[in-house]
Formats: C-alpha cells, sequence, structure tokens
C-alpha cells in the first residue's frame, strides 16, 4: 500500500489517537512475530487491535474501546462471546483437569452431541484444527477410493495443509505455493465453482478422482456464492461415479442451520470436516462420516479386513476443555433457534448496510447468506444498486478484485467508529447480536464512508 495514502490520512490519525495501547504492543510484536501478527487474516496497517475482553457481539481492546464484533472468532462464535453454558462447562472441565492421556466422558457426549444434529456423522474422529480435519479426510478418501485425484473448487479453502494451499486465493491454475510440491499439486483438479458441466467433464474422463471437497454455501462463506442445486447435483453426480463428497462444514457446521449446510440443502456427504463453531470457541475439529470410511482408523477391523491402519495421533485430539465447549455450545444450538437468530439479525444488517449504500449514493453492495455478510466495492465500477446487486452474476475475479487500500483504509474507519470487520468488509453475525447493534453499526459505516470522502477516496 502507497505510504502516503496512510500516513497522510486523517482517519489513520484518529485511529493512532483512540489506540495507543494497541500500538505499543503492535511495536513489540513486530519483534516477535512475521509482520507482527500470529494470523495472515489479521493483518491491518498500520496495525491490529488489542483485544482485552469480549462478552456478546461486543469486545474491548486495551485502550478501553468498544467495538461490535463481526471477526465472531474466525466464525467460530455463533452463540457470541462467553456464552454463559458454554463458559461454565470449560470452567467445570478445567477445574477437572486438562489432559489425561486417555479417553473422558466429555469427548462420547461432545460425539453424541455432533451425531444429533448430523446424522451422516456415523462415526467422529476429533482433530485440533480444520485445517487438520480436511487433511484426514483426503486421506480417508484416497485411502479408501485407491485413487490419488481430488477435485476442489477455485477459491475455496479448506485450510493450509499441503493438499489445499493452491487455489484458494491465487495460483488459480493449480500450480503449487511456495514450499509445496509440484506432485501434490499435480493431484488437484481446481474447478470453477457453479460450473456443473465441468465436473461432469472431468468425472467422465479422469478415472482417478478419489473425491470432490468444497465449502457449501461458496468459497469464504459465500462471497462467491453457489447454491444448494450445485451441491445437490455434485451429489448425485459423484456417486454415480463412485468419487466421494466431502462437504467442508468448518464454517458452515451449526451455523447454516443447526445441522449444517448438509441438512438445509438436503445432501448426504461421505464425510464432513468440522471445526470453529463444533468445539464452541475453543480449538478443536473433526472429520465425520461413513462408518466403512472412518472404519480405517480402527485397530480391529484393519485386523480383520488386512488393510494397513491409517494412523492417527493428536496430543490434544478430543482435548476435554474443548469437547465440553463443544458438546454444551451444540446443546444450545440444538435446543434454541440460535441459528436463525443470527441469519435474520444478518440479513437485517446487510438491508440496512445497502440503505446507507443508497443514501450516500455508492455503487457498493453489502449482500450474503445465513448470518454472514459481505461487501462488494465495485472496483470496476459496473451499474449496480445495492439493495438489488445479484453477485451470482459475476466471477470469483470480480467479487475478488477489491483495492487492498481501499478496504484497508475502510477498516480503520470503521474501527474509529467502533465496528470491527474482516478483511473482506464482512464477517459473521451471532445469536447475540441486536437491532441496536445493527443499527450502531450502520451508522458507524455511514460515518465511516464520509470519511473516505473526505479525504478524495471516494466520490462526494
Ligand atoms: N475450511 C474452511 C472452510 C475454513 O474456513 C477454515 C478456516 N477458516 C478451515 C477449513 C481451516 O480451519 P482451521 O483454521 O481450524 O485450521
Amino acid at each position: 500500500m502507497p505510504d502516503d495514502m496512510l500516513s497522510n490520512s486523517r482517519i489513520t490519525a484518529a485511529f493512532r489517537e483512540k489506540t495507543p495501547g494497541s500500538a505499543a504492543l503492535a511495536k513489540q510484536a513486530g519483534e516477535l512475530f512475521p509482520s507482527g501478527i500470529t494470523h495472515d487474516a489479521r493483518y491491518i496497517e498500520p496495525y491490529g487491535l488489542y483485544i482485552d475482553h469480549a462478552e456478546g457481539p461486543h469486545k474491548w481492546d486495551v485502550d478501553g474501546n468498544r467495538y461490535v464484533d463481526f471477526f465472531g472468532g474466525h466464525g467460530a462464535l455463533i452463540l457470541g462471546h462467553r456464552h454463559p453454558a458454554v463458559t461454565q462447562a470449560v470452567s467445570e472441565a478445567f477445574g477437572a483437569g486438562t489432559h489425561f492421556g486417555a479417553s473422558h466422558p466429555r469427548e462420547v457426549l461432545w460425539a453424541r452431541a455432533i451425531q444429533r444434529l448430523v446424522p451422516s456423522a456415523e462415526r467422529v474422529r476429533f482433530t485440533s484444527s480444520g485445517t487438520e480435519a480436511t487433511l484426514m479426510a483426503v486421506r480417508l478418501a484416497r485411502a479408501f477410493t485407491g485413487r490419488e485425484t481430488l477435485i476442489r473448487f477455485q477459491g475455496h479453502f479448506h485450510g493450509w495443509h499441503d493438499h489445499m494451499a493452491s487455489g484458494y486465493s491465487n495460483h488459480f491454475d493449480g500450480s503449487p505455493t511456495p514450499g509445496v510440491l509440484q506432485g501434490v499439486a499435480d493431484k488437484a483438479v481446481l474447478l470453477p465453482p457453479n460450473d456443473i458441466a465441468a465436473v461432469r467433464d472431468v468425472l467422465t474422463n479422469n478415472r482417478d478422482i478419489a473425491a470432490v471437497i468444497l465449502e457449501p454455501t461458496g468459497s469464504s462463506f459465500g462471497q462467491h456464492p453457489i447454491g444448494a442445486a450445485f451441491v445437490q447435483e455434485l451429489r448425485r453426480l459423484t456417486e454415480q461415479h463412485g468419487v466421494l463428497l466431502i462437504l467442508d462444514e468448518v464454517v458452515t457446521g451449526f451455523r447454516v442451520s443447526s445441522g449444517g449446510a448438509q441438512a438445509a440443502f438436503g445432501v448426504q456427504p461421505d464425510l464432513s470436516s468440522f471445526a470453529k463453531i463444533v468445539a464452541g470457541g475453543l480449538p478443536g475439529a473433526a472429520v465425520a462420516g461413513r462408518k466403512d470410511i472412518l472404519d480405517q482408523l480402527d485397530f480391529a477391523i484393519a485386523q480383520r479386513t488386512g488393510r494397513e491402519k491409517i494412523q492417527h495421533p493428536g496430543t490434544f485430539n478430543a482435548n476435554p476443555v474443548s469437547a465440553a465447549a463443544g458438546a454444551a455450545a451444540l446443546t444450545v444450538i440444538a435446543e434454541t433457534d440460535a441459528c436463525e437468530h443470527a441469519s435474520r439479525t444478518a440479513a437485517a444488517l446487510r438491508a440496512s448496510l445497502n440503505e446507507v449504500l443508497e443514501a450516500e449514493g455508492l455503487p457498493w453492495a453489502v449482500y450474503g447468506t445465513y448470518s454472514g455478510f459481505h461487501t462488494f466495492l465495485n472496483p470496476r465500477g459496473e451499474k449496480i444498486r445495492p439493495s438489488t446487486f445479484d453477485p451470482t452474476a459475476l466471477t470469483l475475479d470480480d467479487l475478488k478484485a477489491q483495492s487492498k487500500a481501499l478496504v484497508n483504509k475502510l477498516r480503520l474507519a470503521l474501527l474509529v467508529h467502533g465496528v470491527d470487520v474482516n478483511g473482506r468488509i464482512g464477517g459473521f453475525l451471532s445469536a447475540t447480536h441486536t437491532e441496536t447493534d445493527v443499527a450502531s453499526t450502520a451508522e458507524g459505516f455511514r460515518q465511516a464512508i464520509r470519511m473516505l470522502k473526505q479525504e478524495g477516496e471516494l466520490p462526494n
């Protein structure tokens, strides 16, 4: 980003003035971490917030400023921060000990809580992250089918392991990202989303496809949306060709509906990956699905069938504190309308933000499905109306091509007005966001846009 765009900016000055404590910590962090951060999505210039504590839909930085939080624990917090049932379950589990090097009752409760909501989870294996869950899903699929190649979709993210590193933010031609072997990248066929003919073509002509994996509502929780019909057709085609279907429900699981996207779309996958909400806001994840596929992890079955068992250690698999949080969160989700509530509030937020855009005469659009939202900043100046914008009419390239500098400045301006969104000017809502949060976010959005206009970043 051009230095002067930030250094001569009143928005940056206002942000710096409000956040001296974060600035001081960021200075130290710059000497400790690459880019001073611990997750790529937390990168923002001149520095990001340092948060002290959080409650419900809000978080407070180390300088005492309050923000409406749309990061939502990267999507993990559909119940908001510090849900009482989750907090109580965690403190009880913590009091009992954090690691027993043995099985424990809470892991059984946790897996039962998943099965209650996700009938396709005939068997469950816990991992520590979504990345590990998709890694295991892919290994299971390749071993089960005896085939090596995966079908993936451009822009879809499934964690950062080698089999998934190309093609979600760059390398859309499938070439390997630095450090990934050419041979690994070659075993993924990257297809454009929503193009069922392309999938049919590969399935017909390539006999080496083990599985198709996708984010069921489209990349980045529907920033580039796909519809239920595409997923349903994928199910039909994969079944017809004897190829496994892996739904990566790391974000959509227990969010799109209590049973995830698979319940909402009426699609039964062979395998699913879960993370984020599944562990109630703590680290934890799972691969779940057909018994005959997960049986490859089973000692006795491996011996009986003479197939080599797939190994799966992992120090923190099903750790009791995450298990407690997960079981408690999933129980709340099963017994309340948390998902529907978050989706309703998100729809109200999208409508309110679009009203602001219309009033400010800006050809941007806020869109999204379920409890998410994304902002299209229209870098190529397409003729659109915010309230009737149809993202399915645009390509992945169109939707993702935002000016990094403008996004950064808009985020800073929103932070100045007490709103924390992700790097797509979007985020996740929880069941704790209220009409008041919607109203204050819309007002913050209006003020942020006006600041950008004053700085000449946007036409007046
Ligand atoms: N799959 C999807 C769809 C995700 O959004 C993410 C994380 N954002 C992952 C997998 C990886 O999960 P984790 O960050 O827990 O490794």
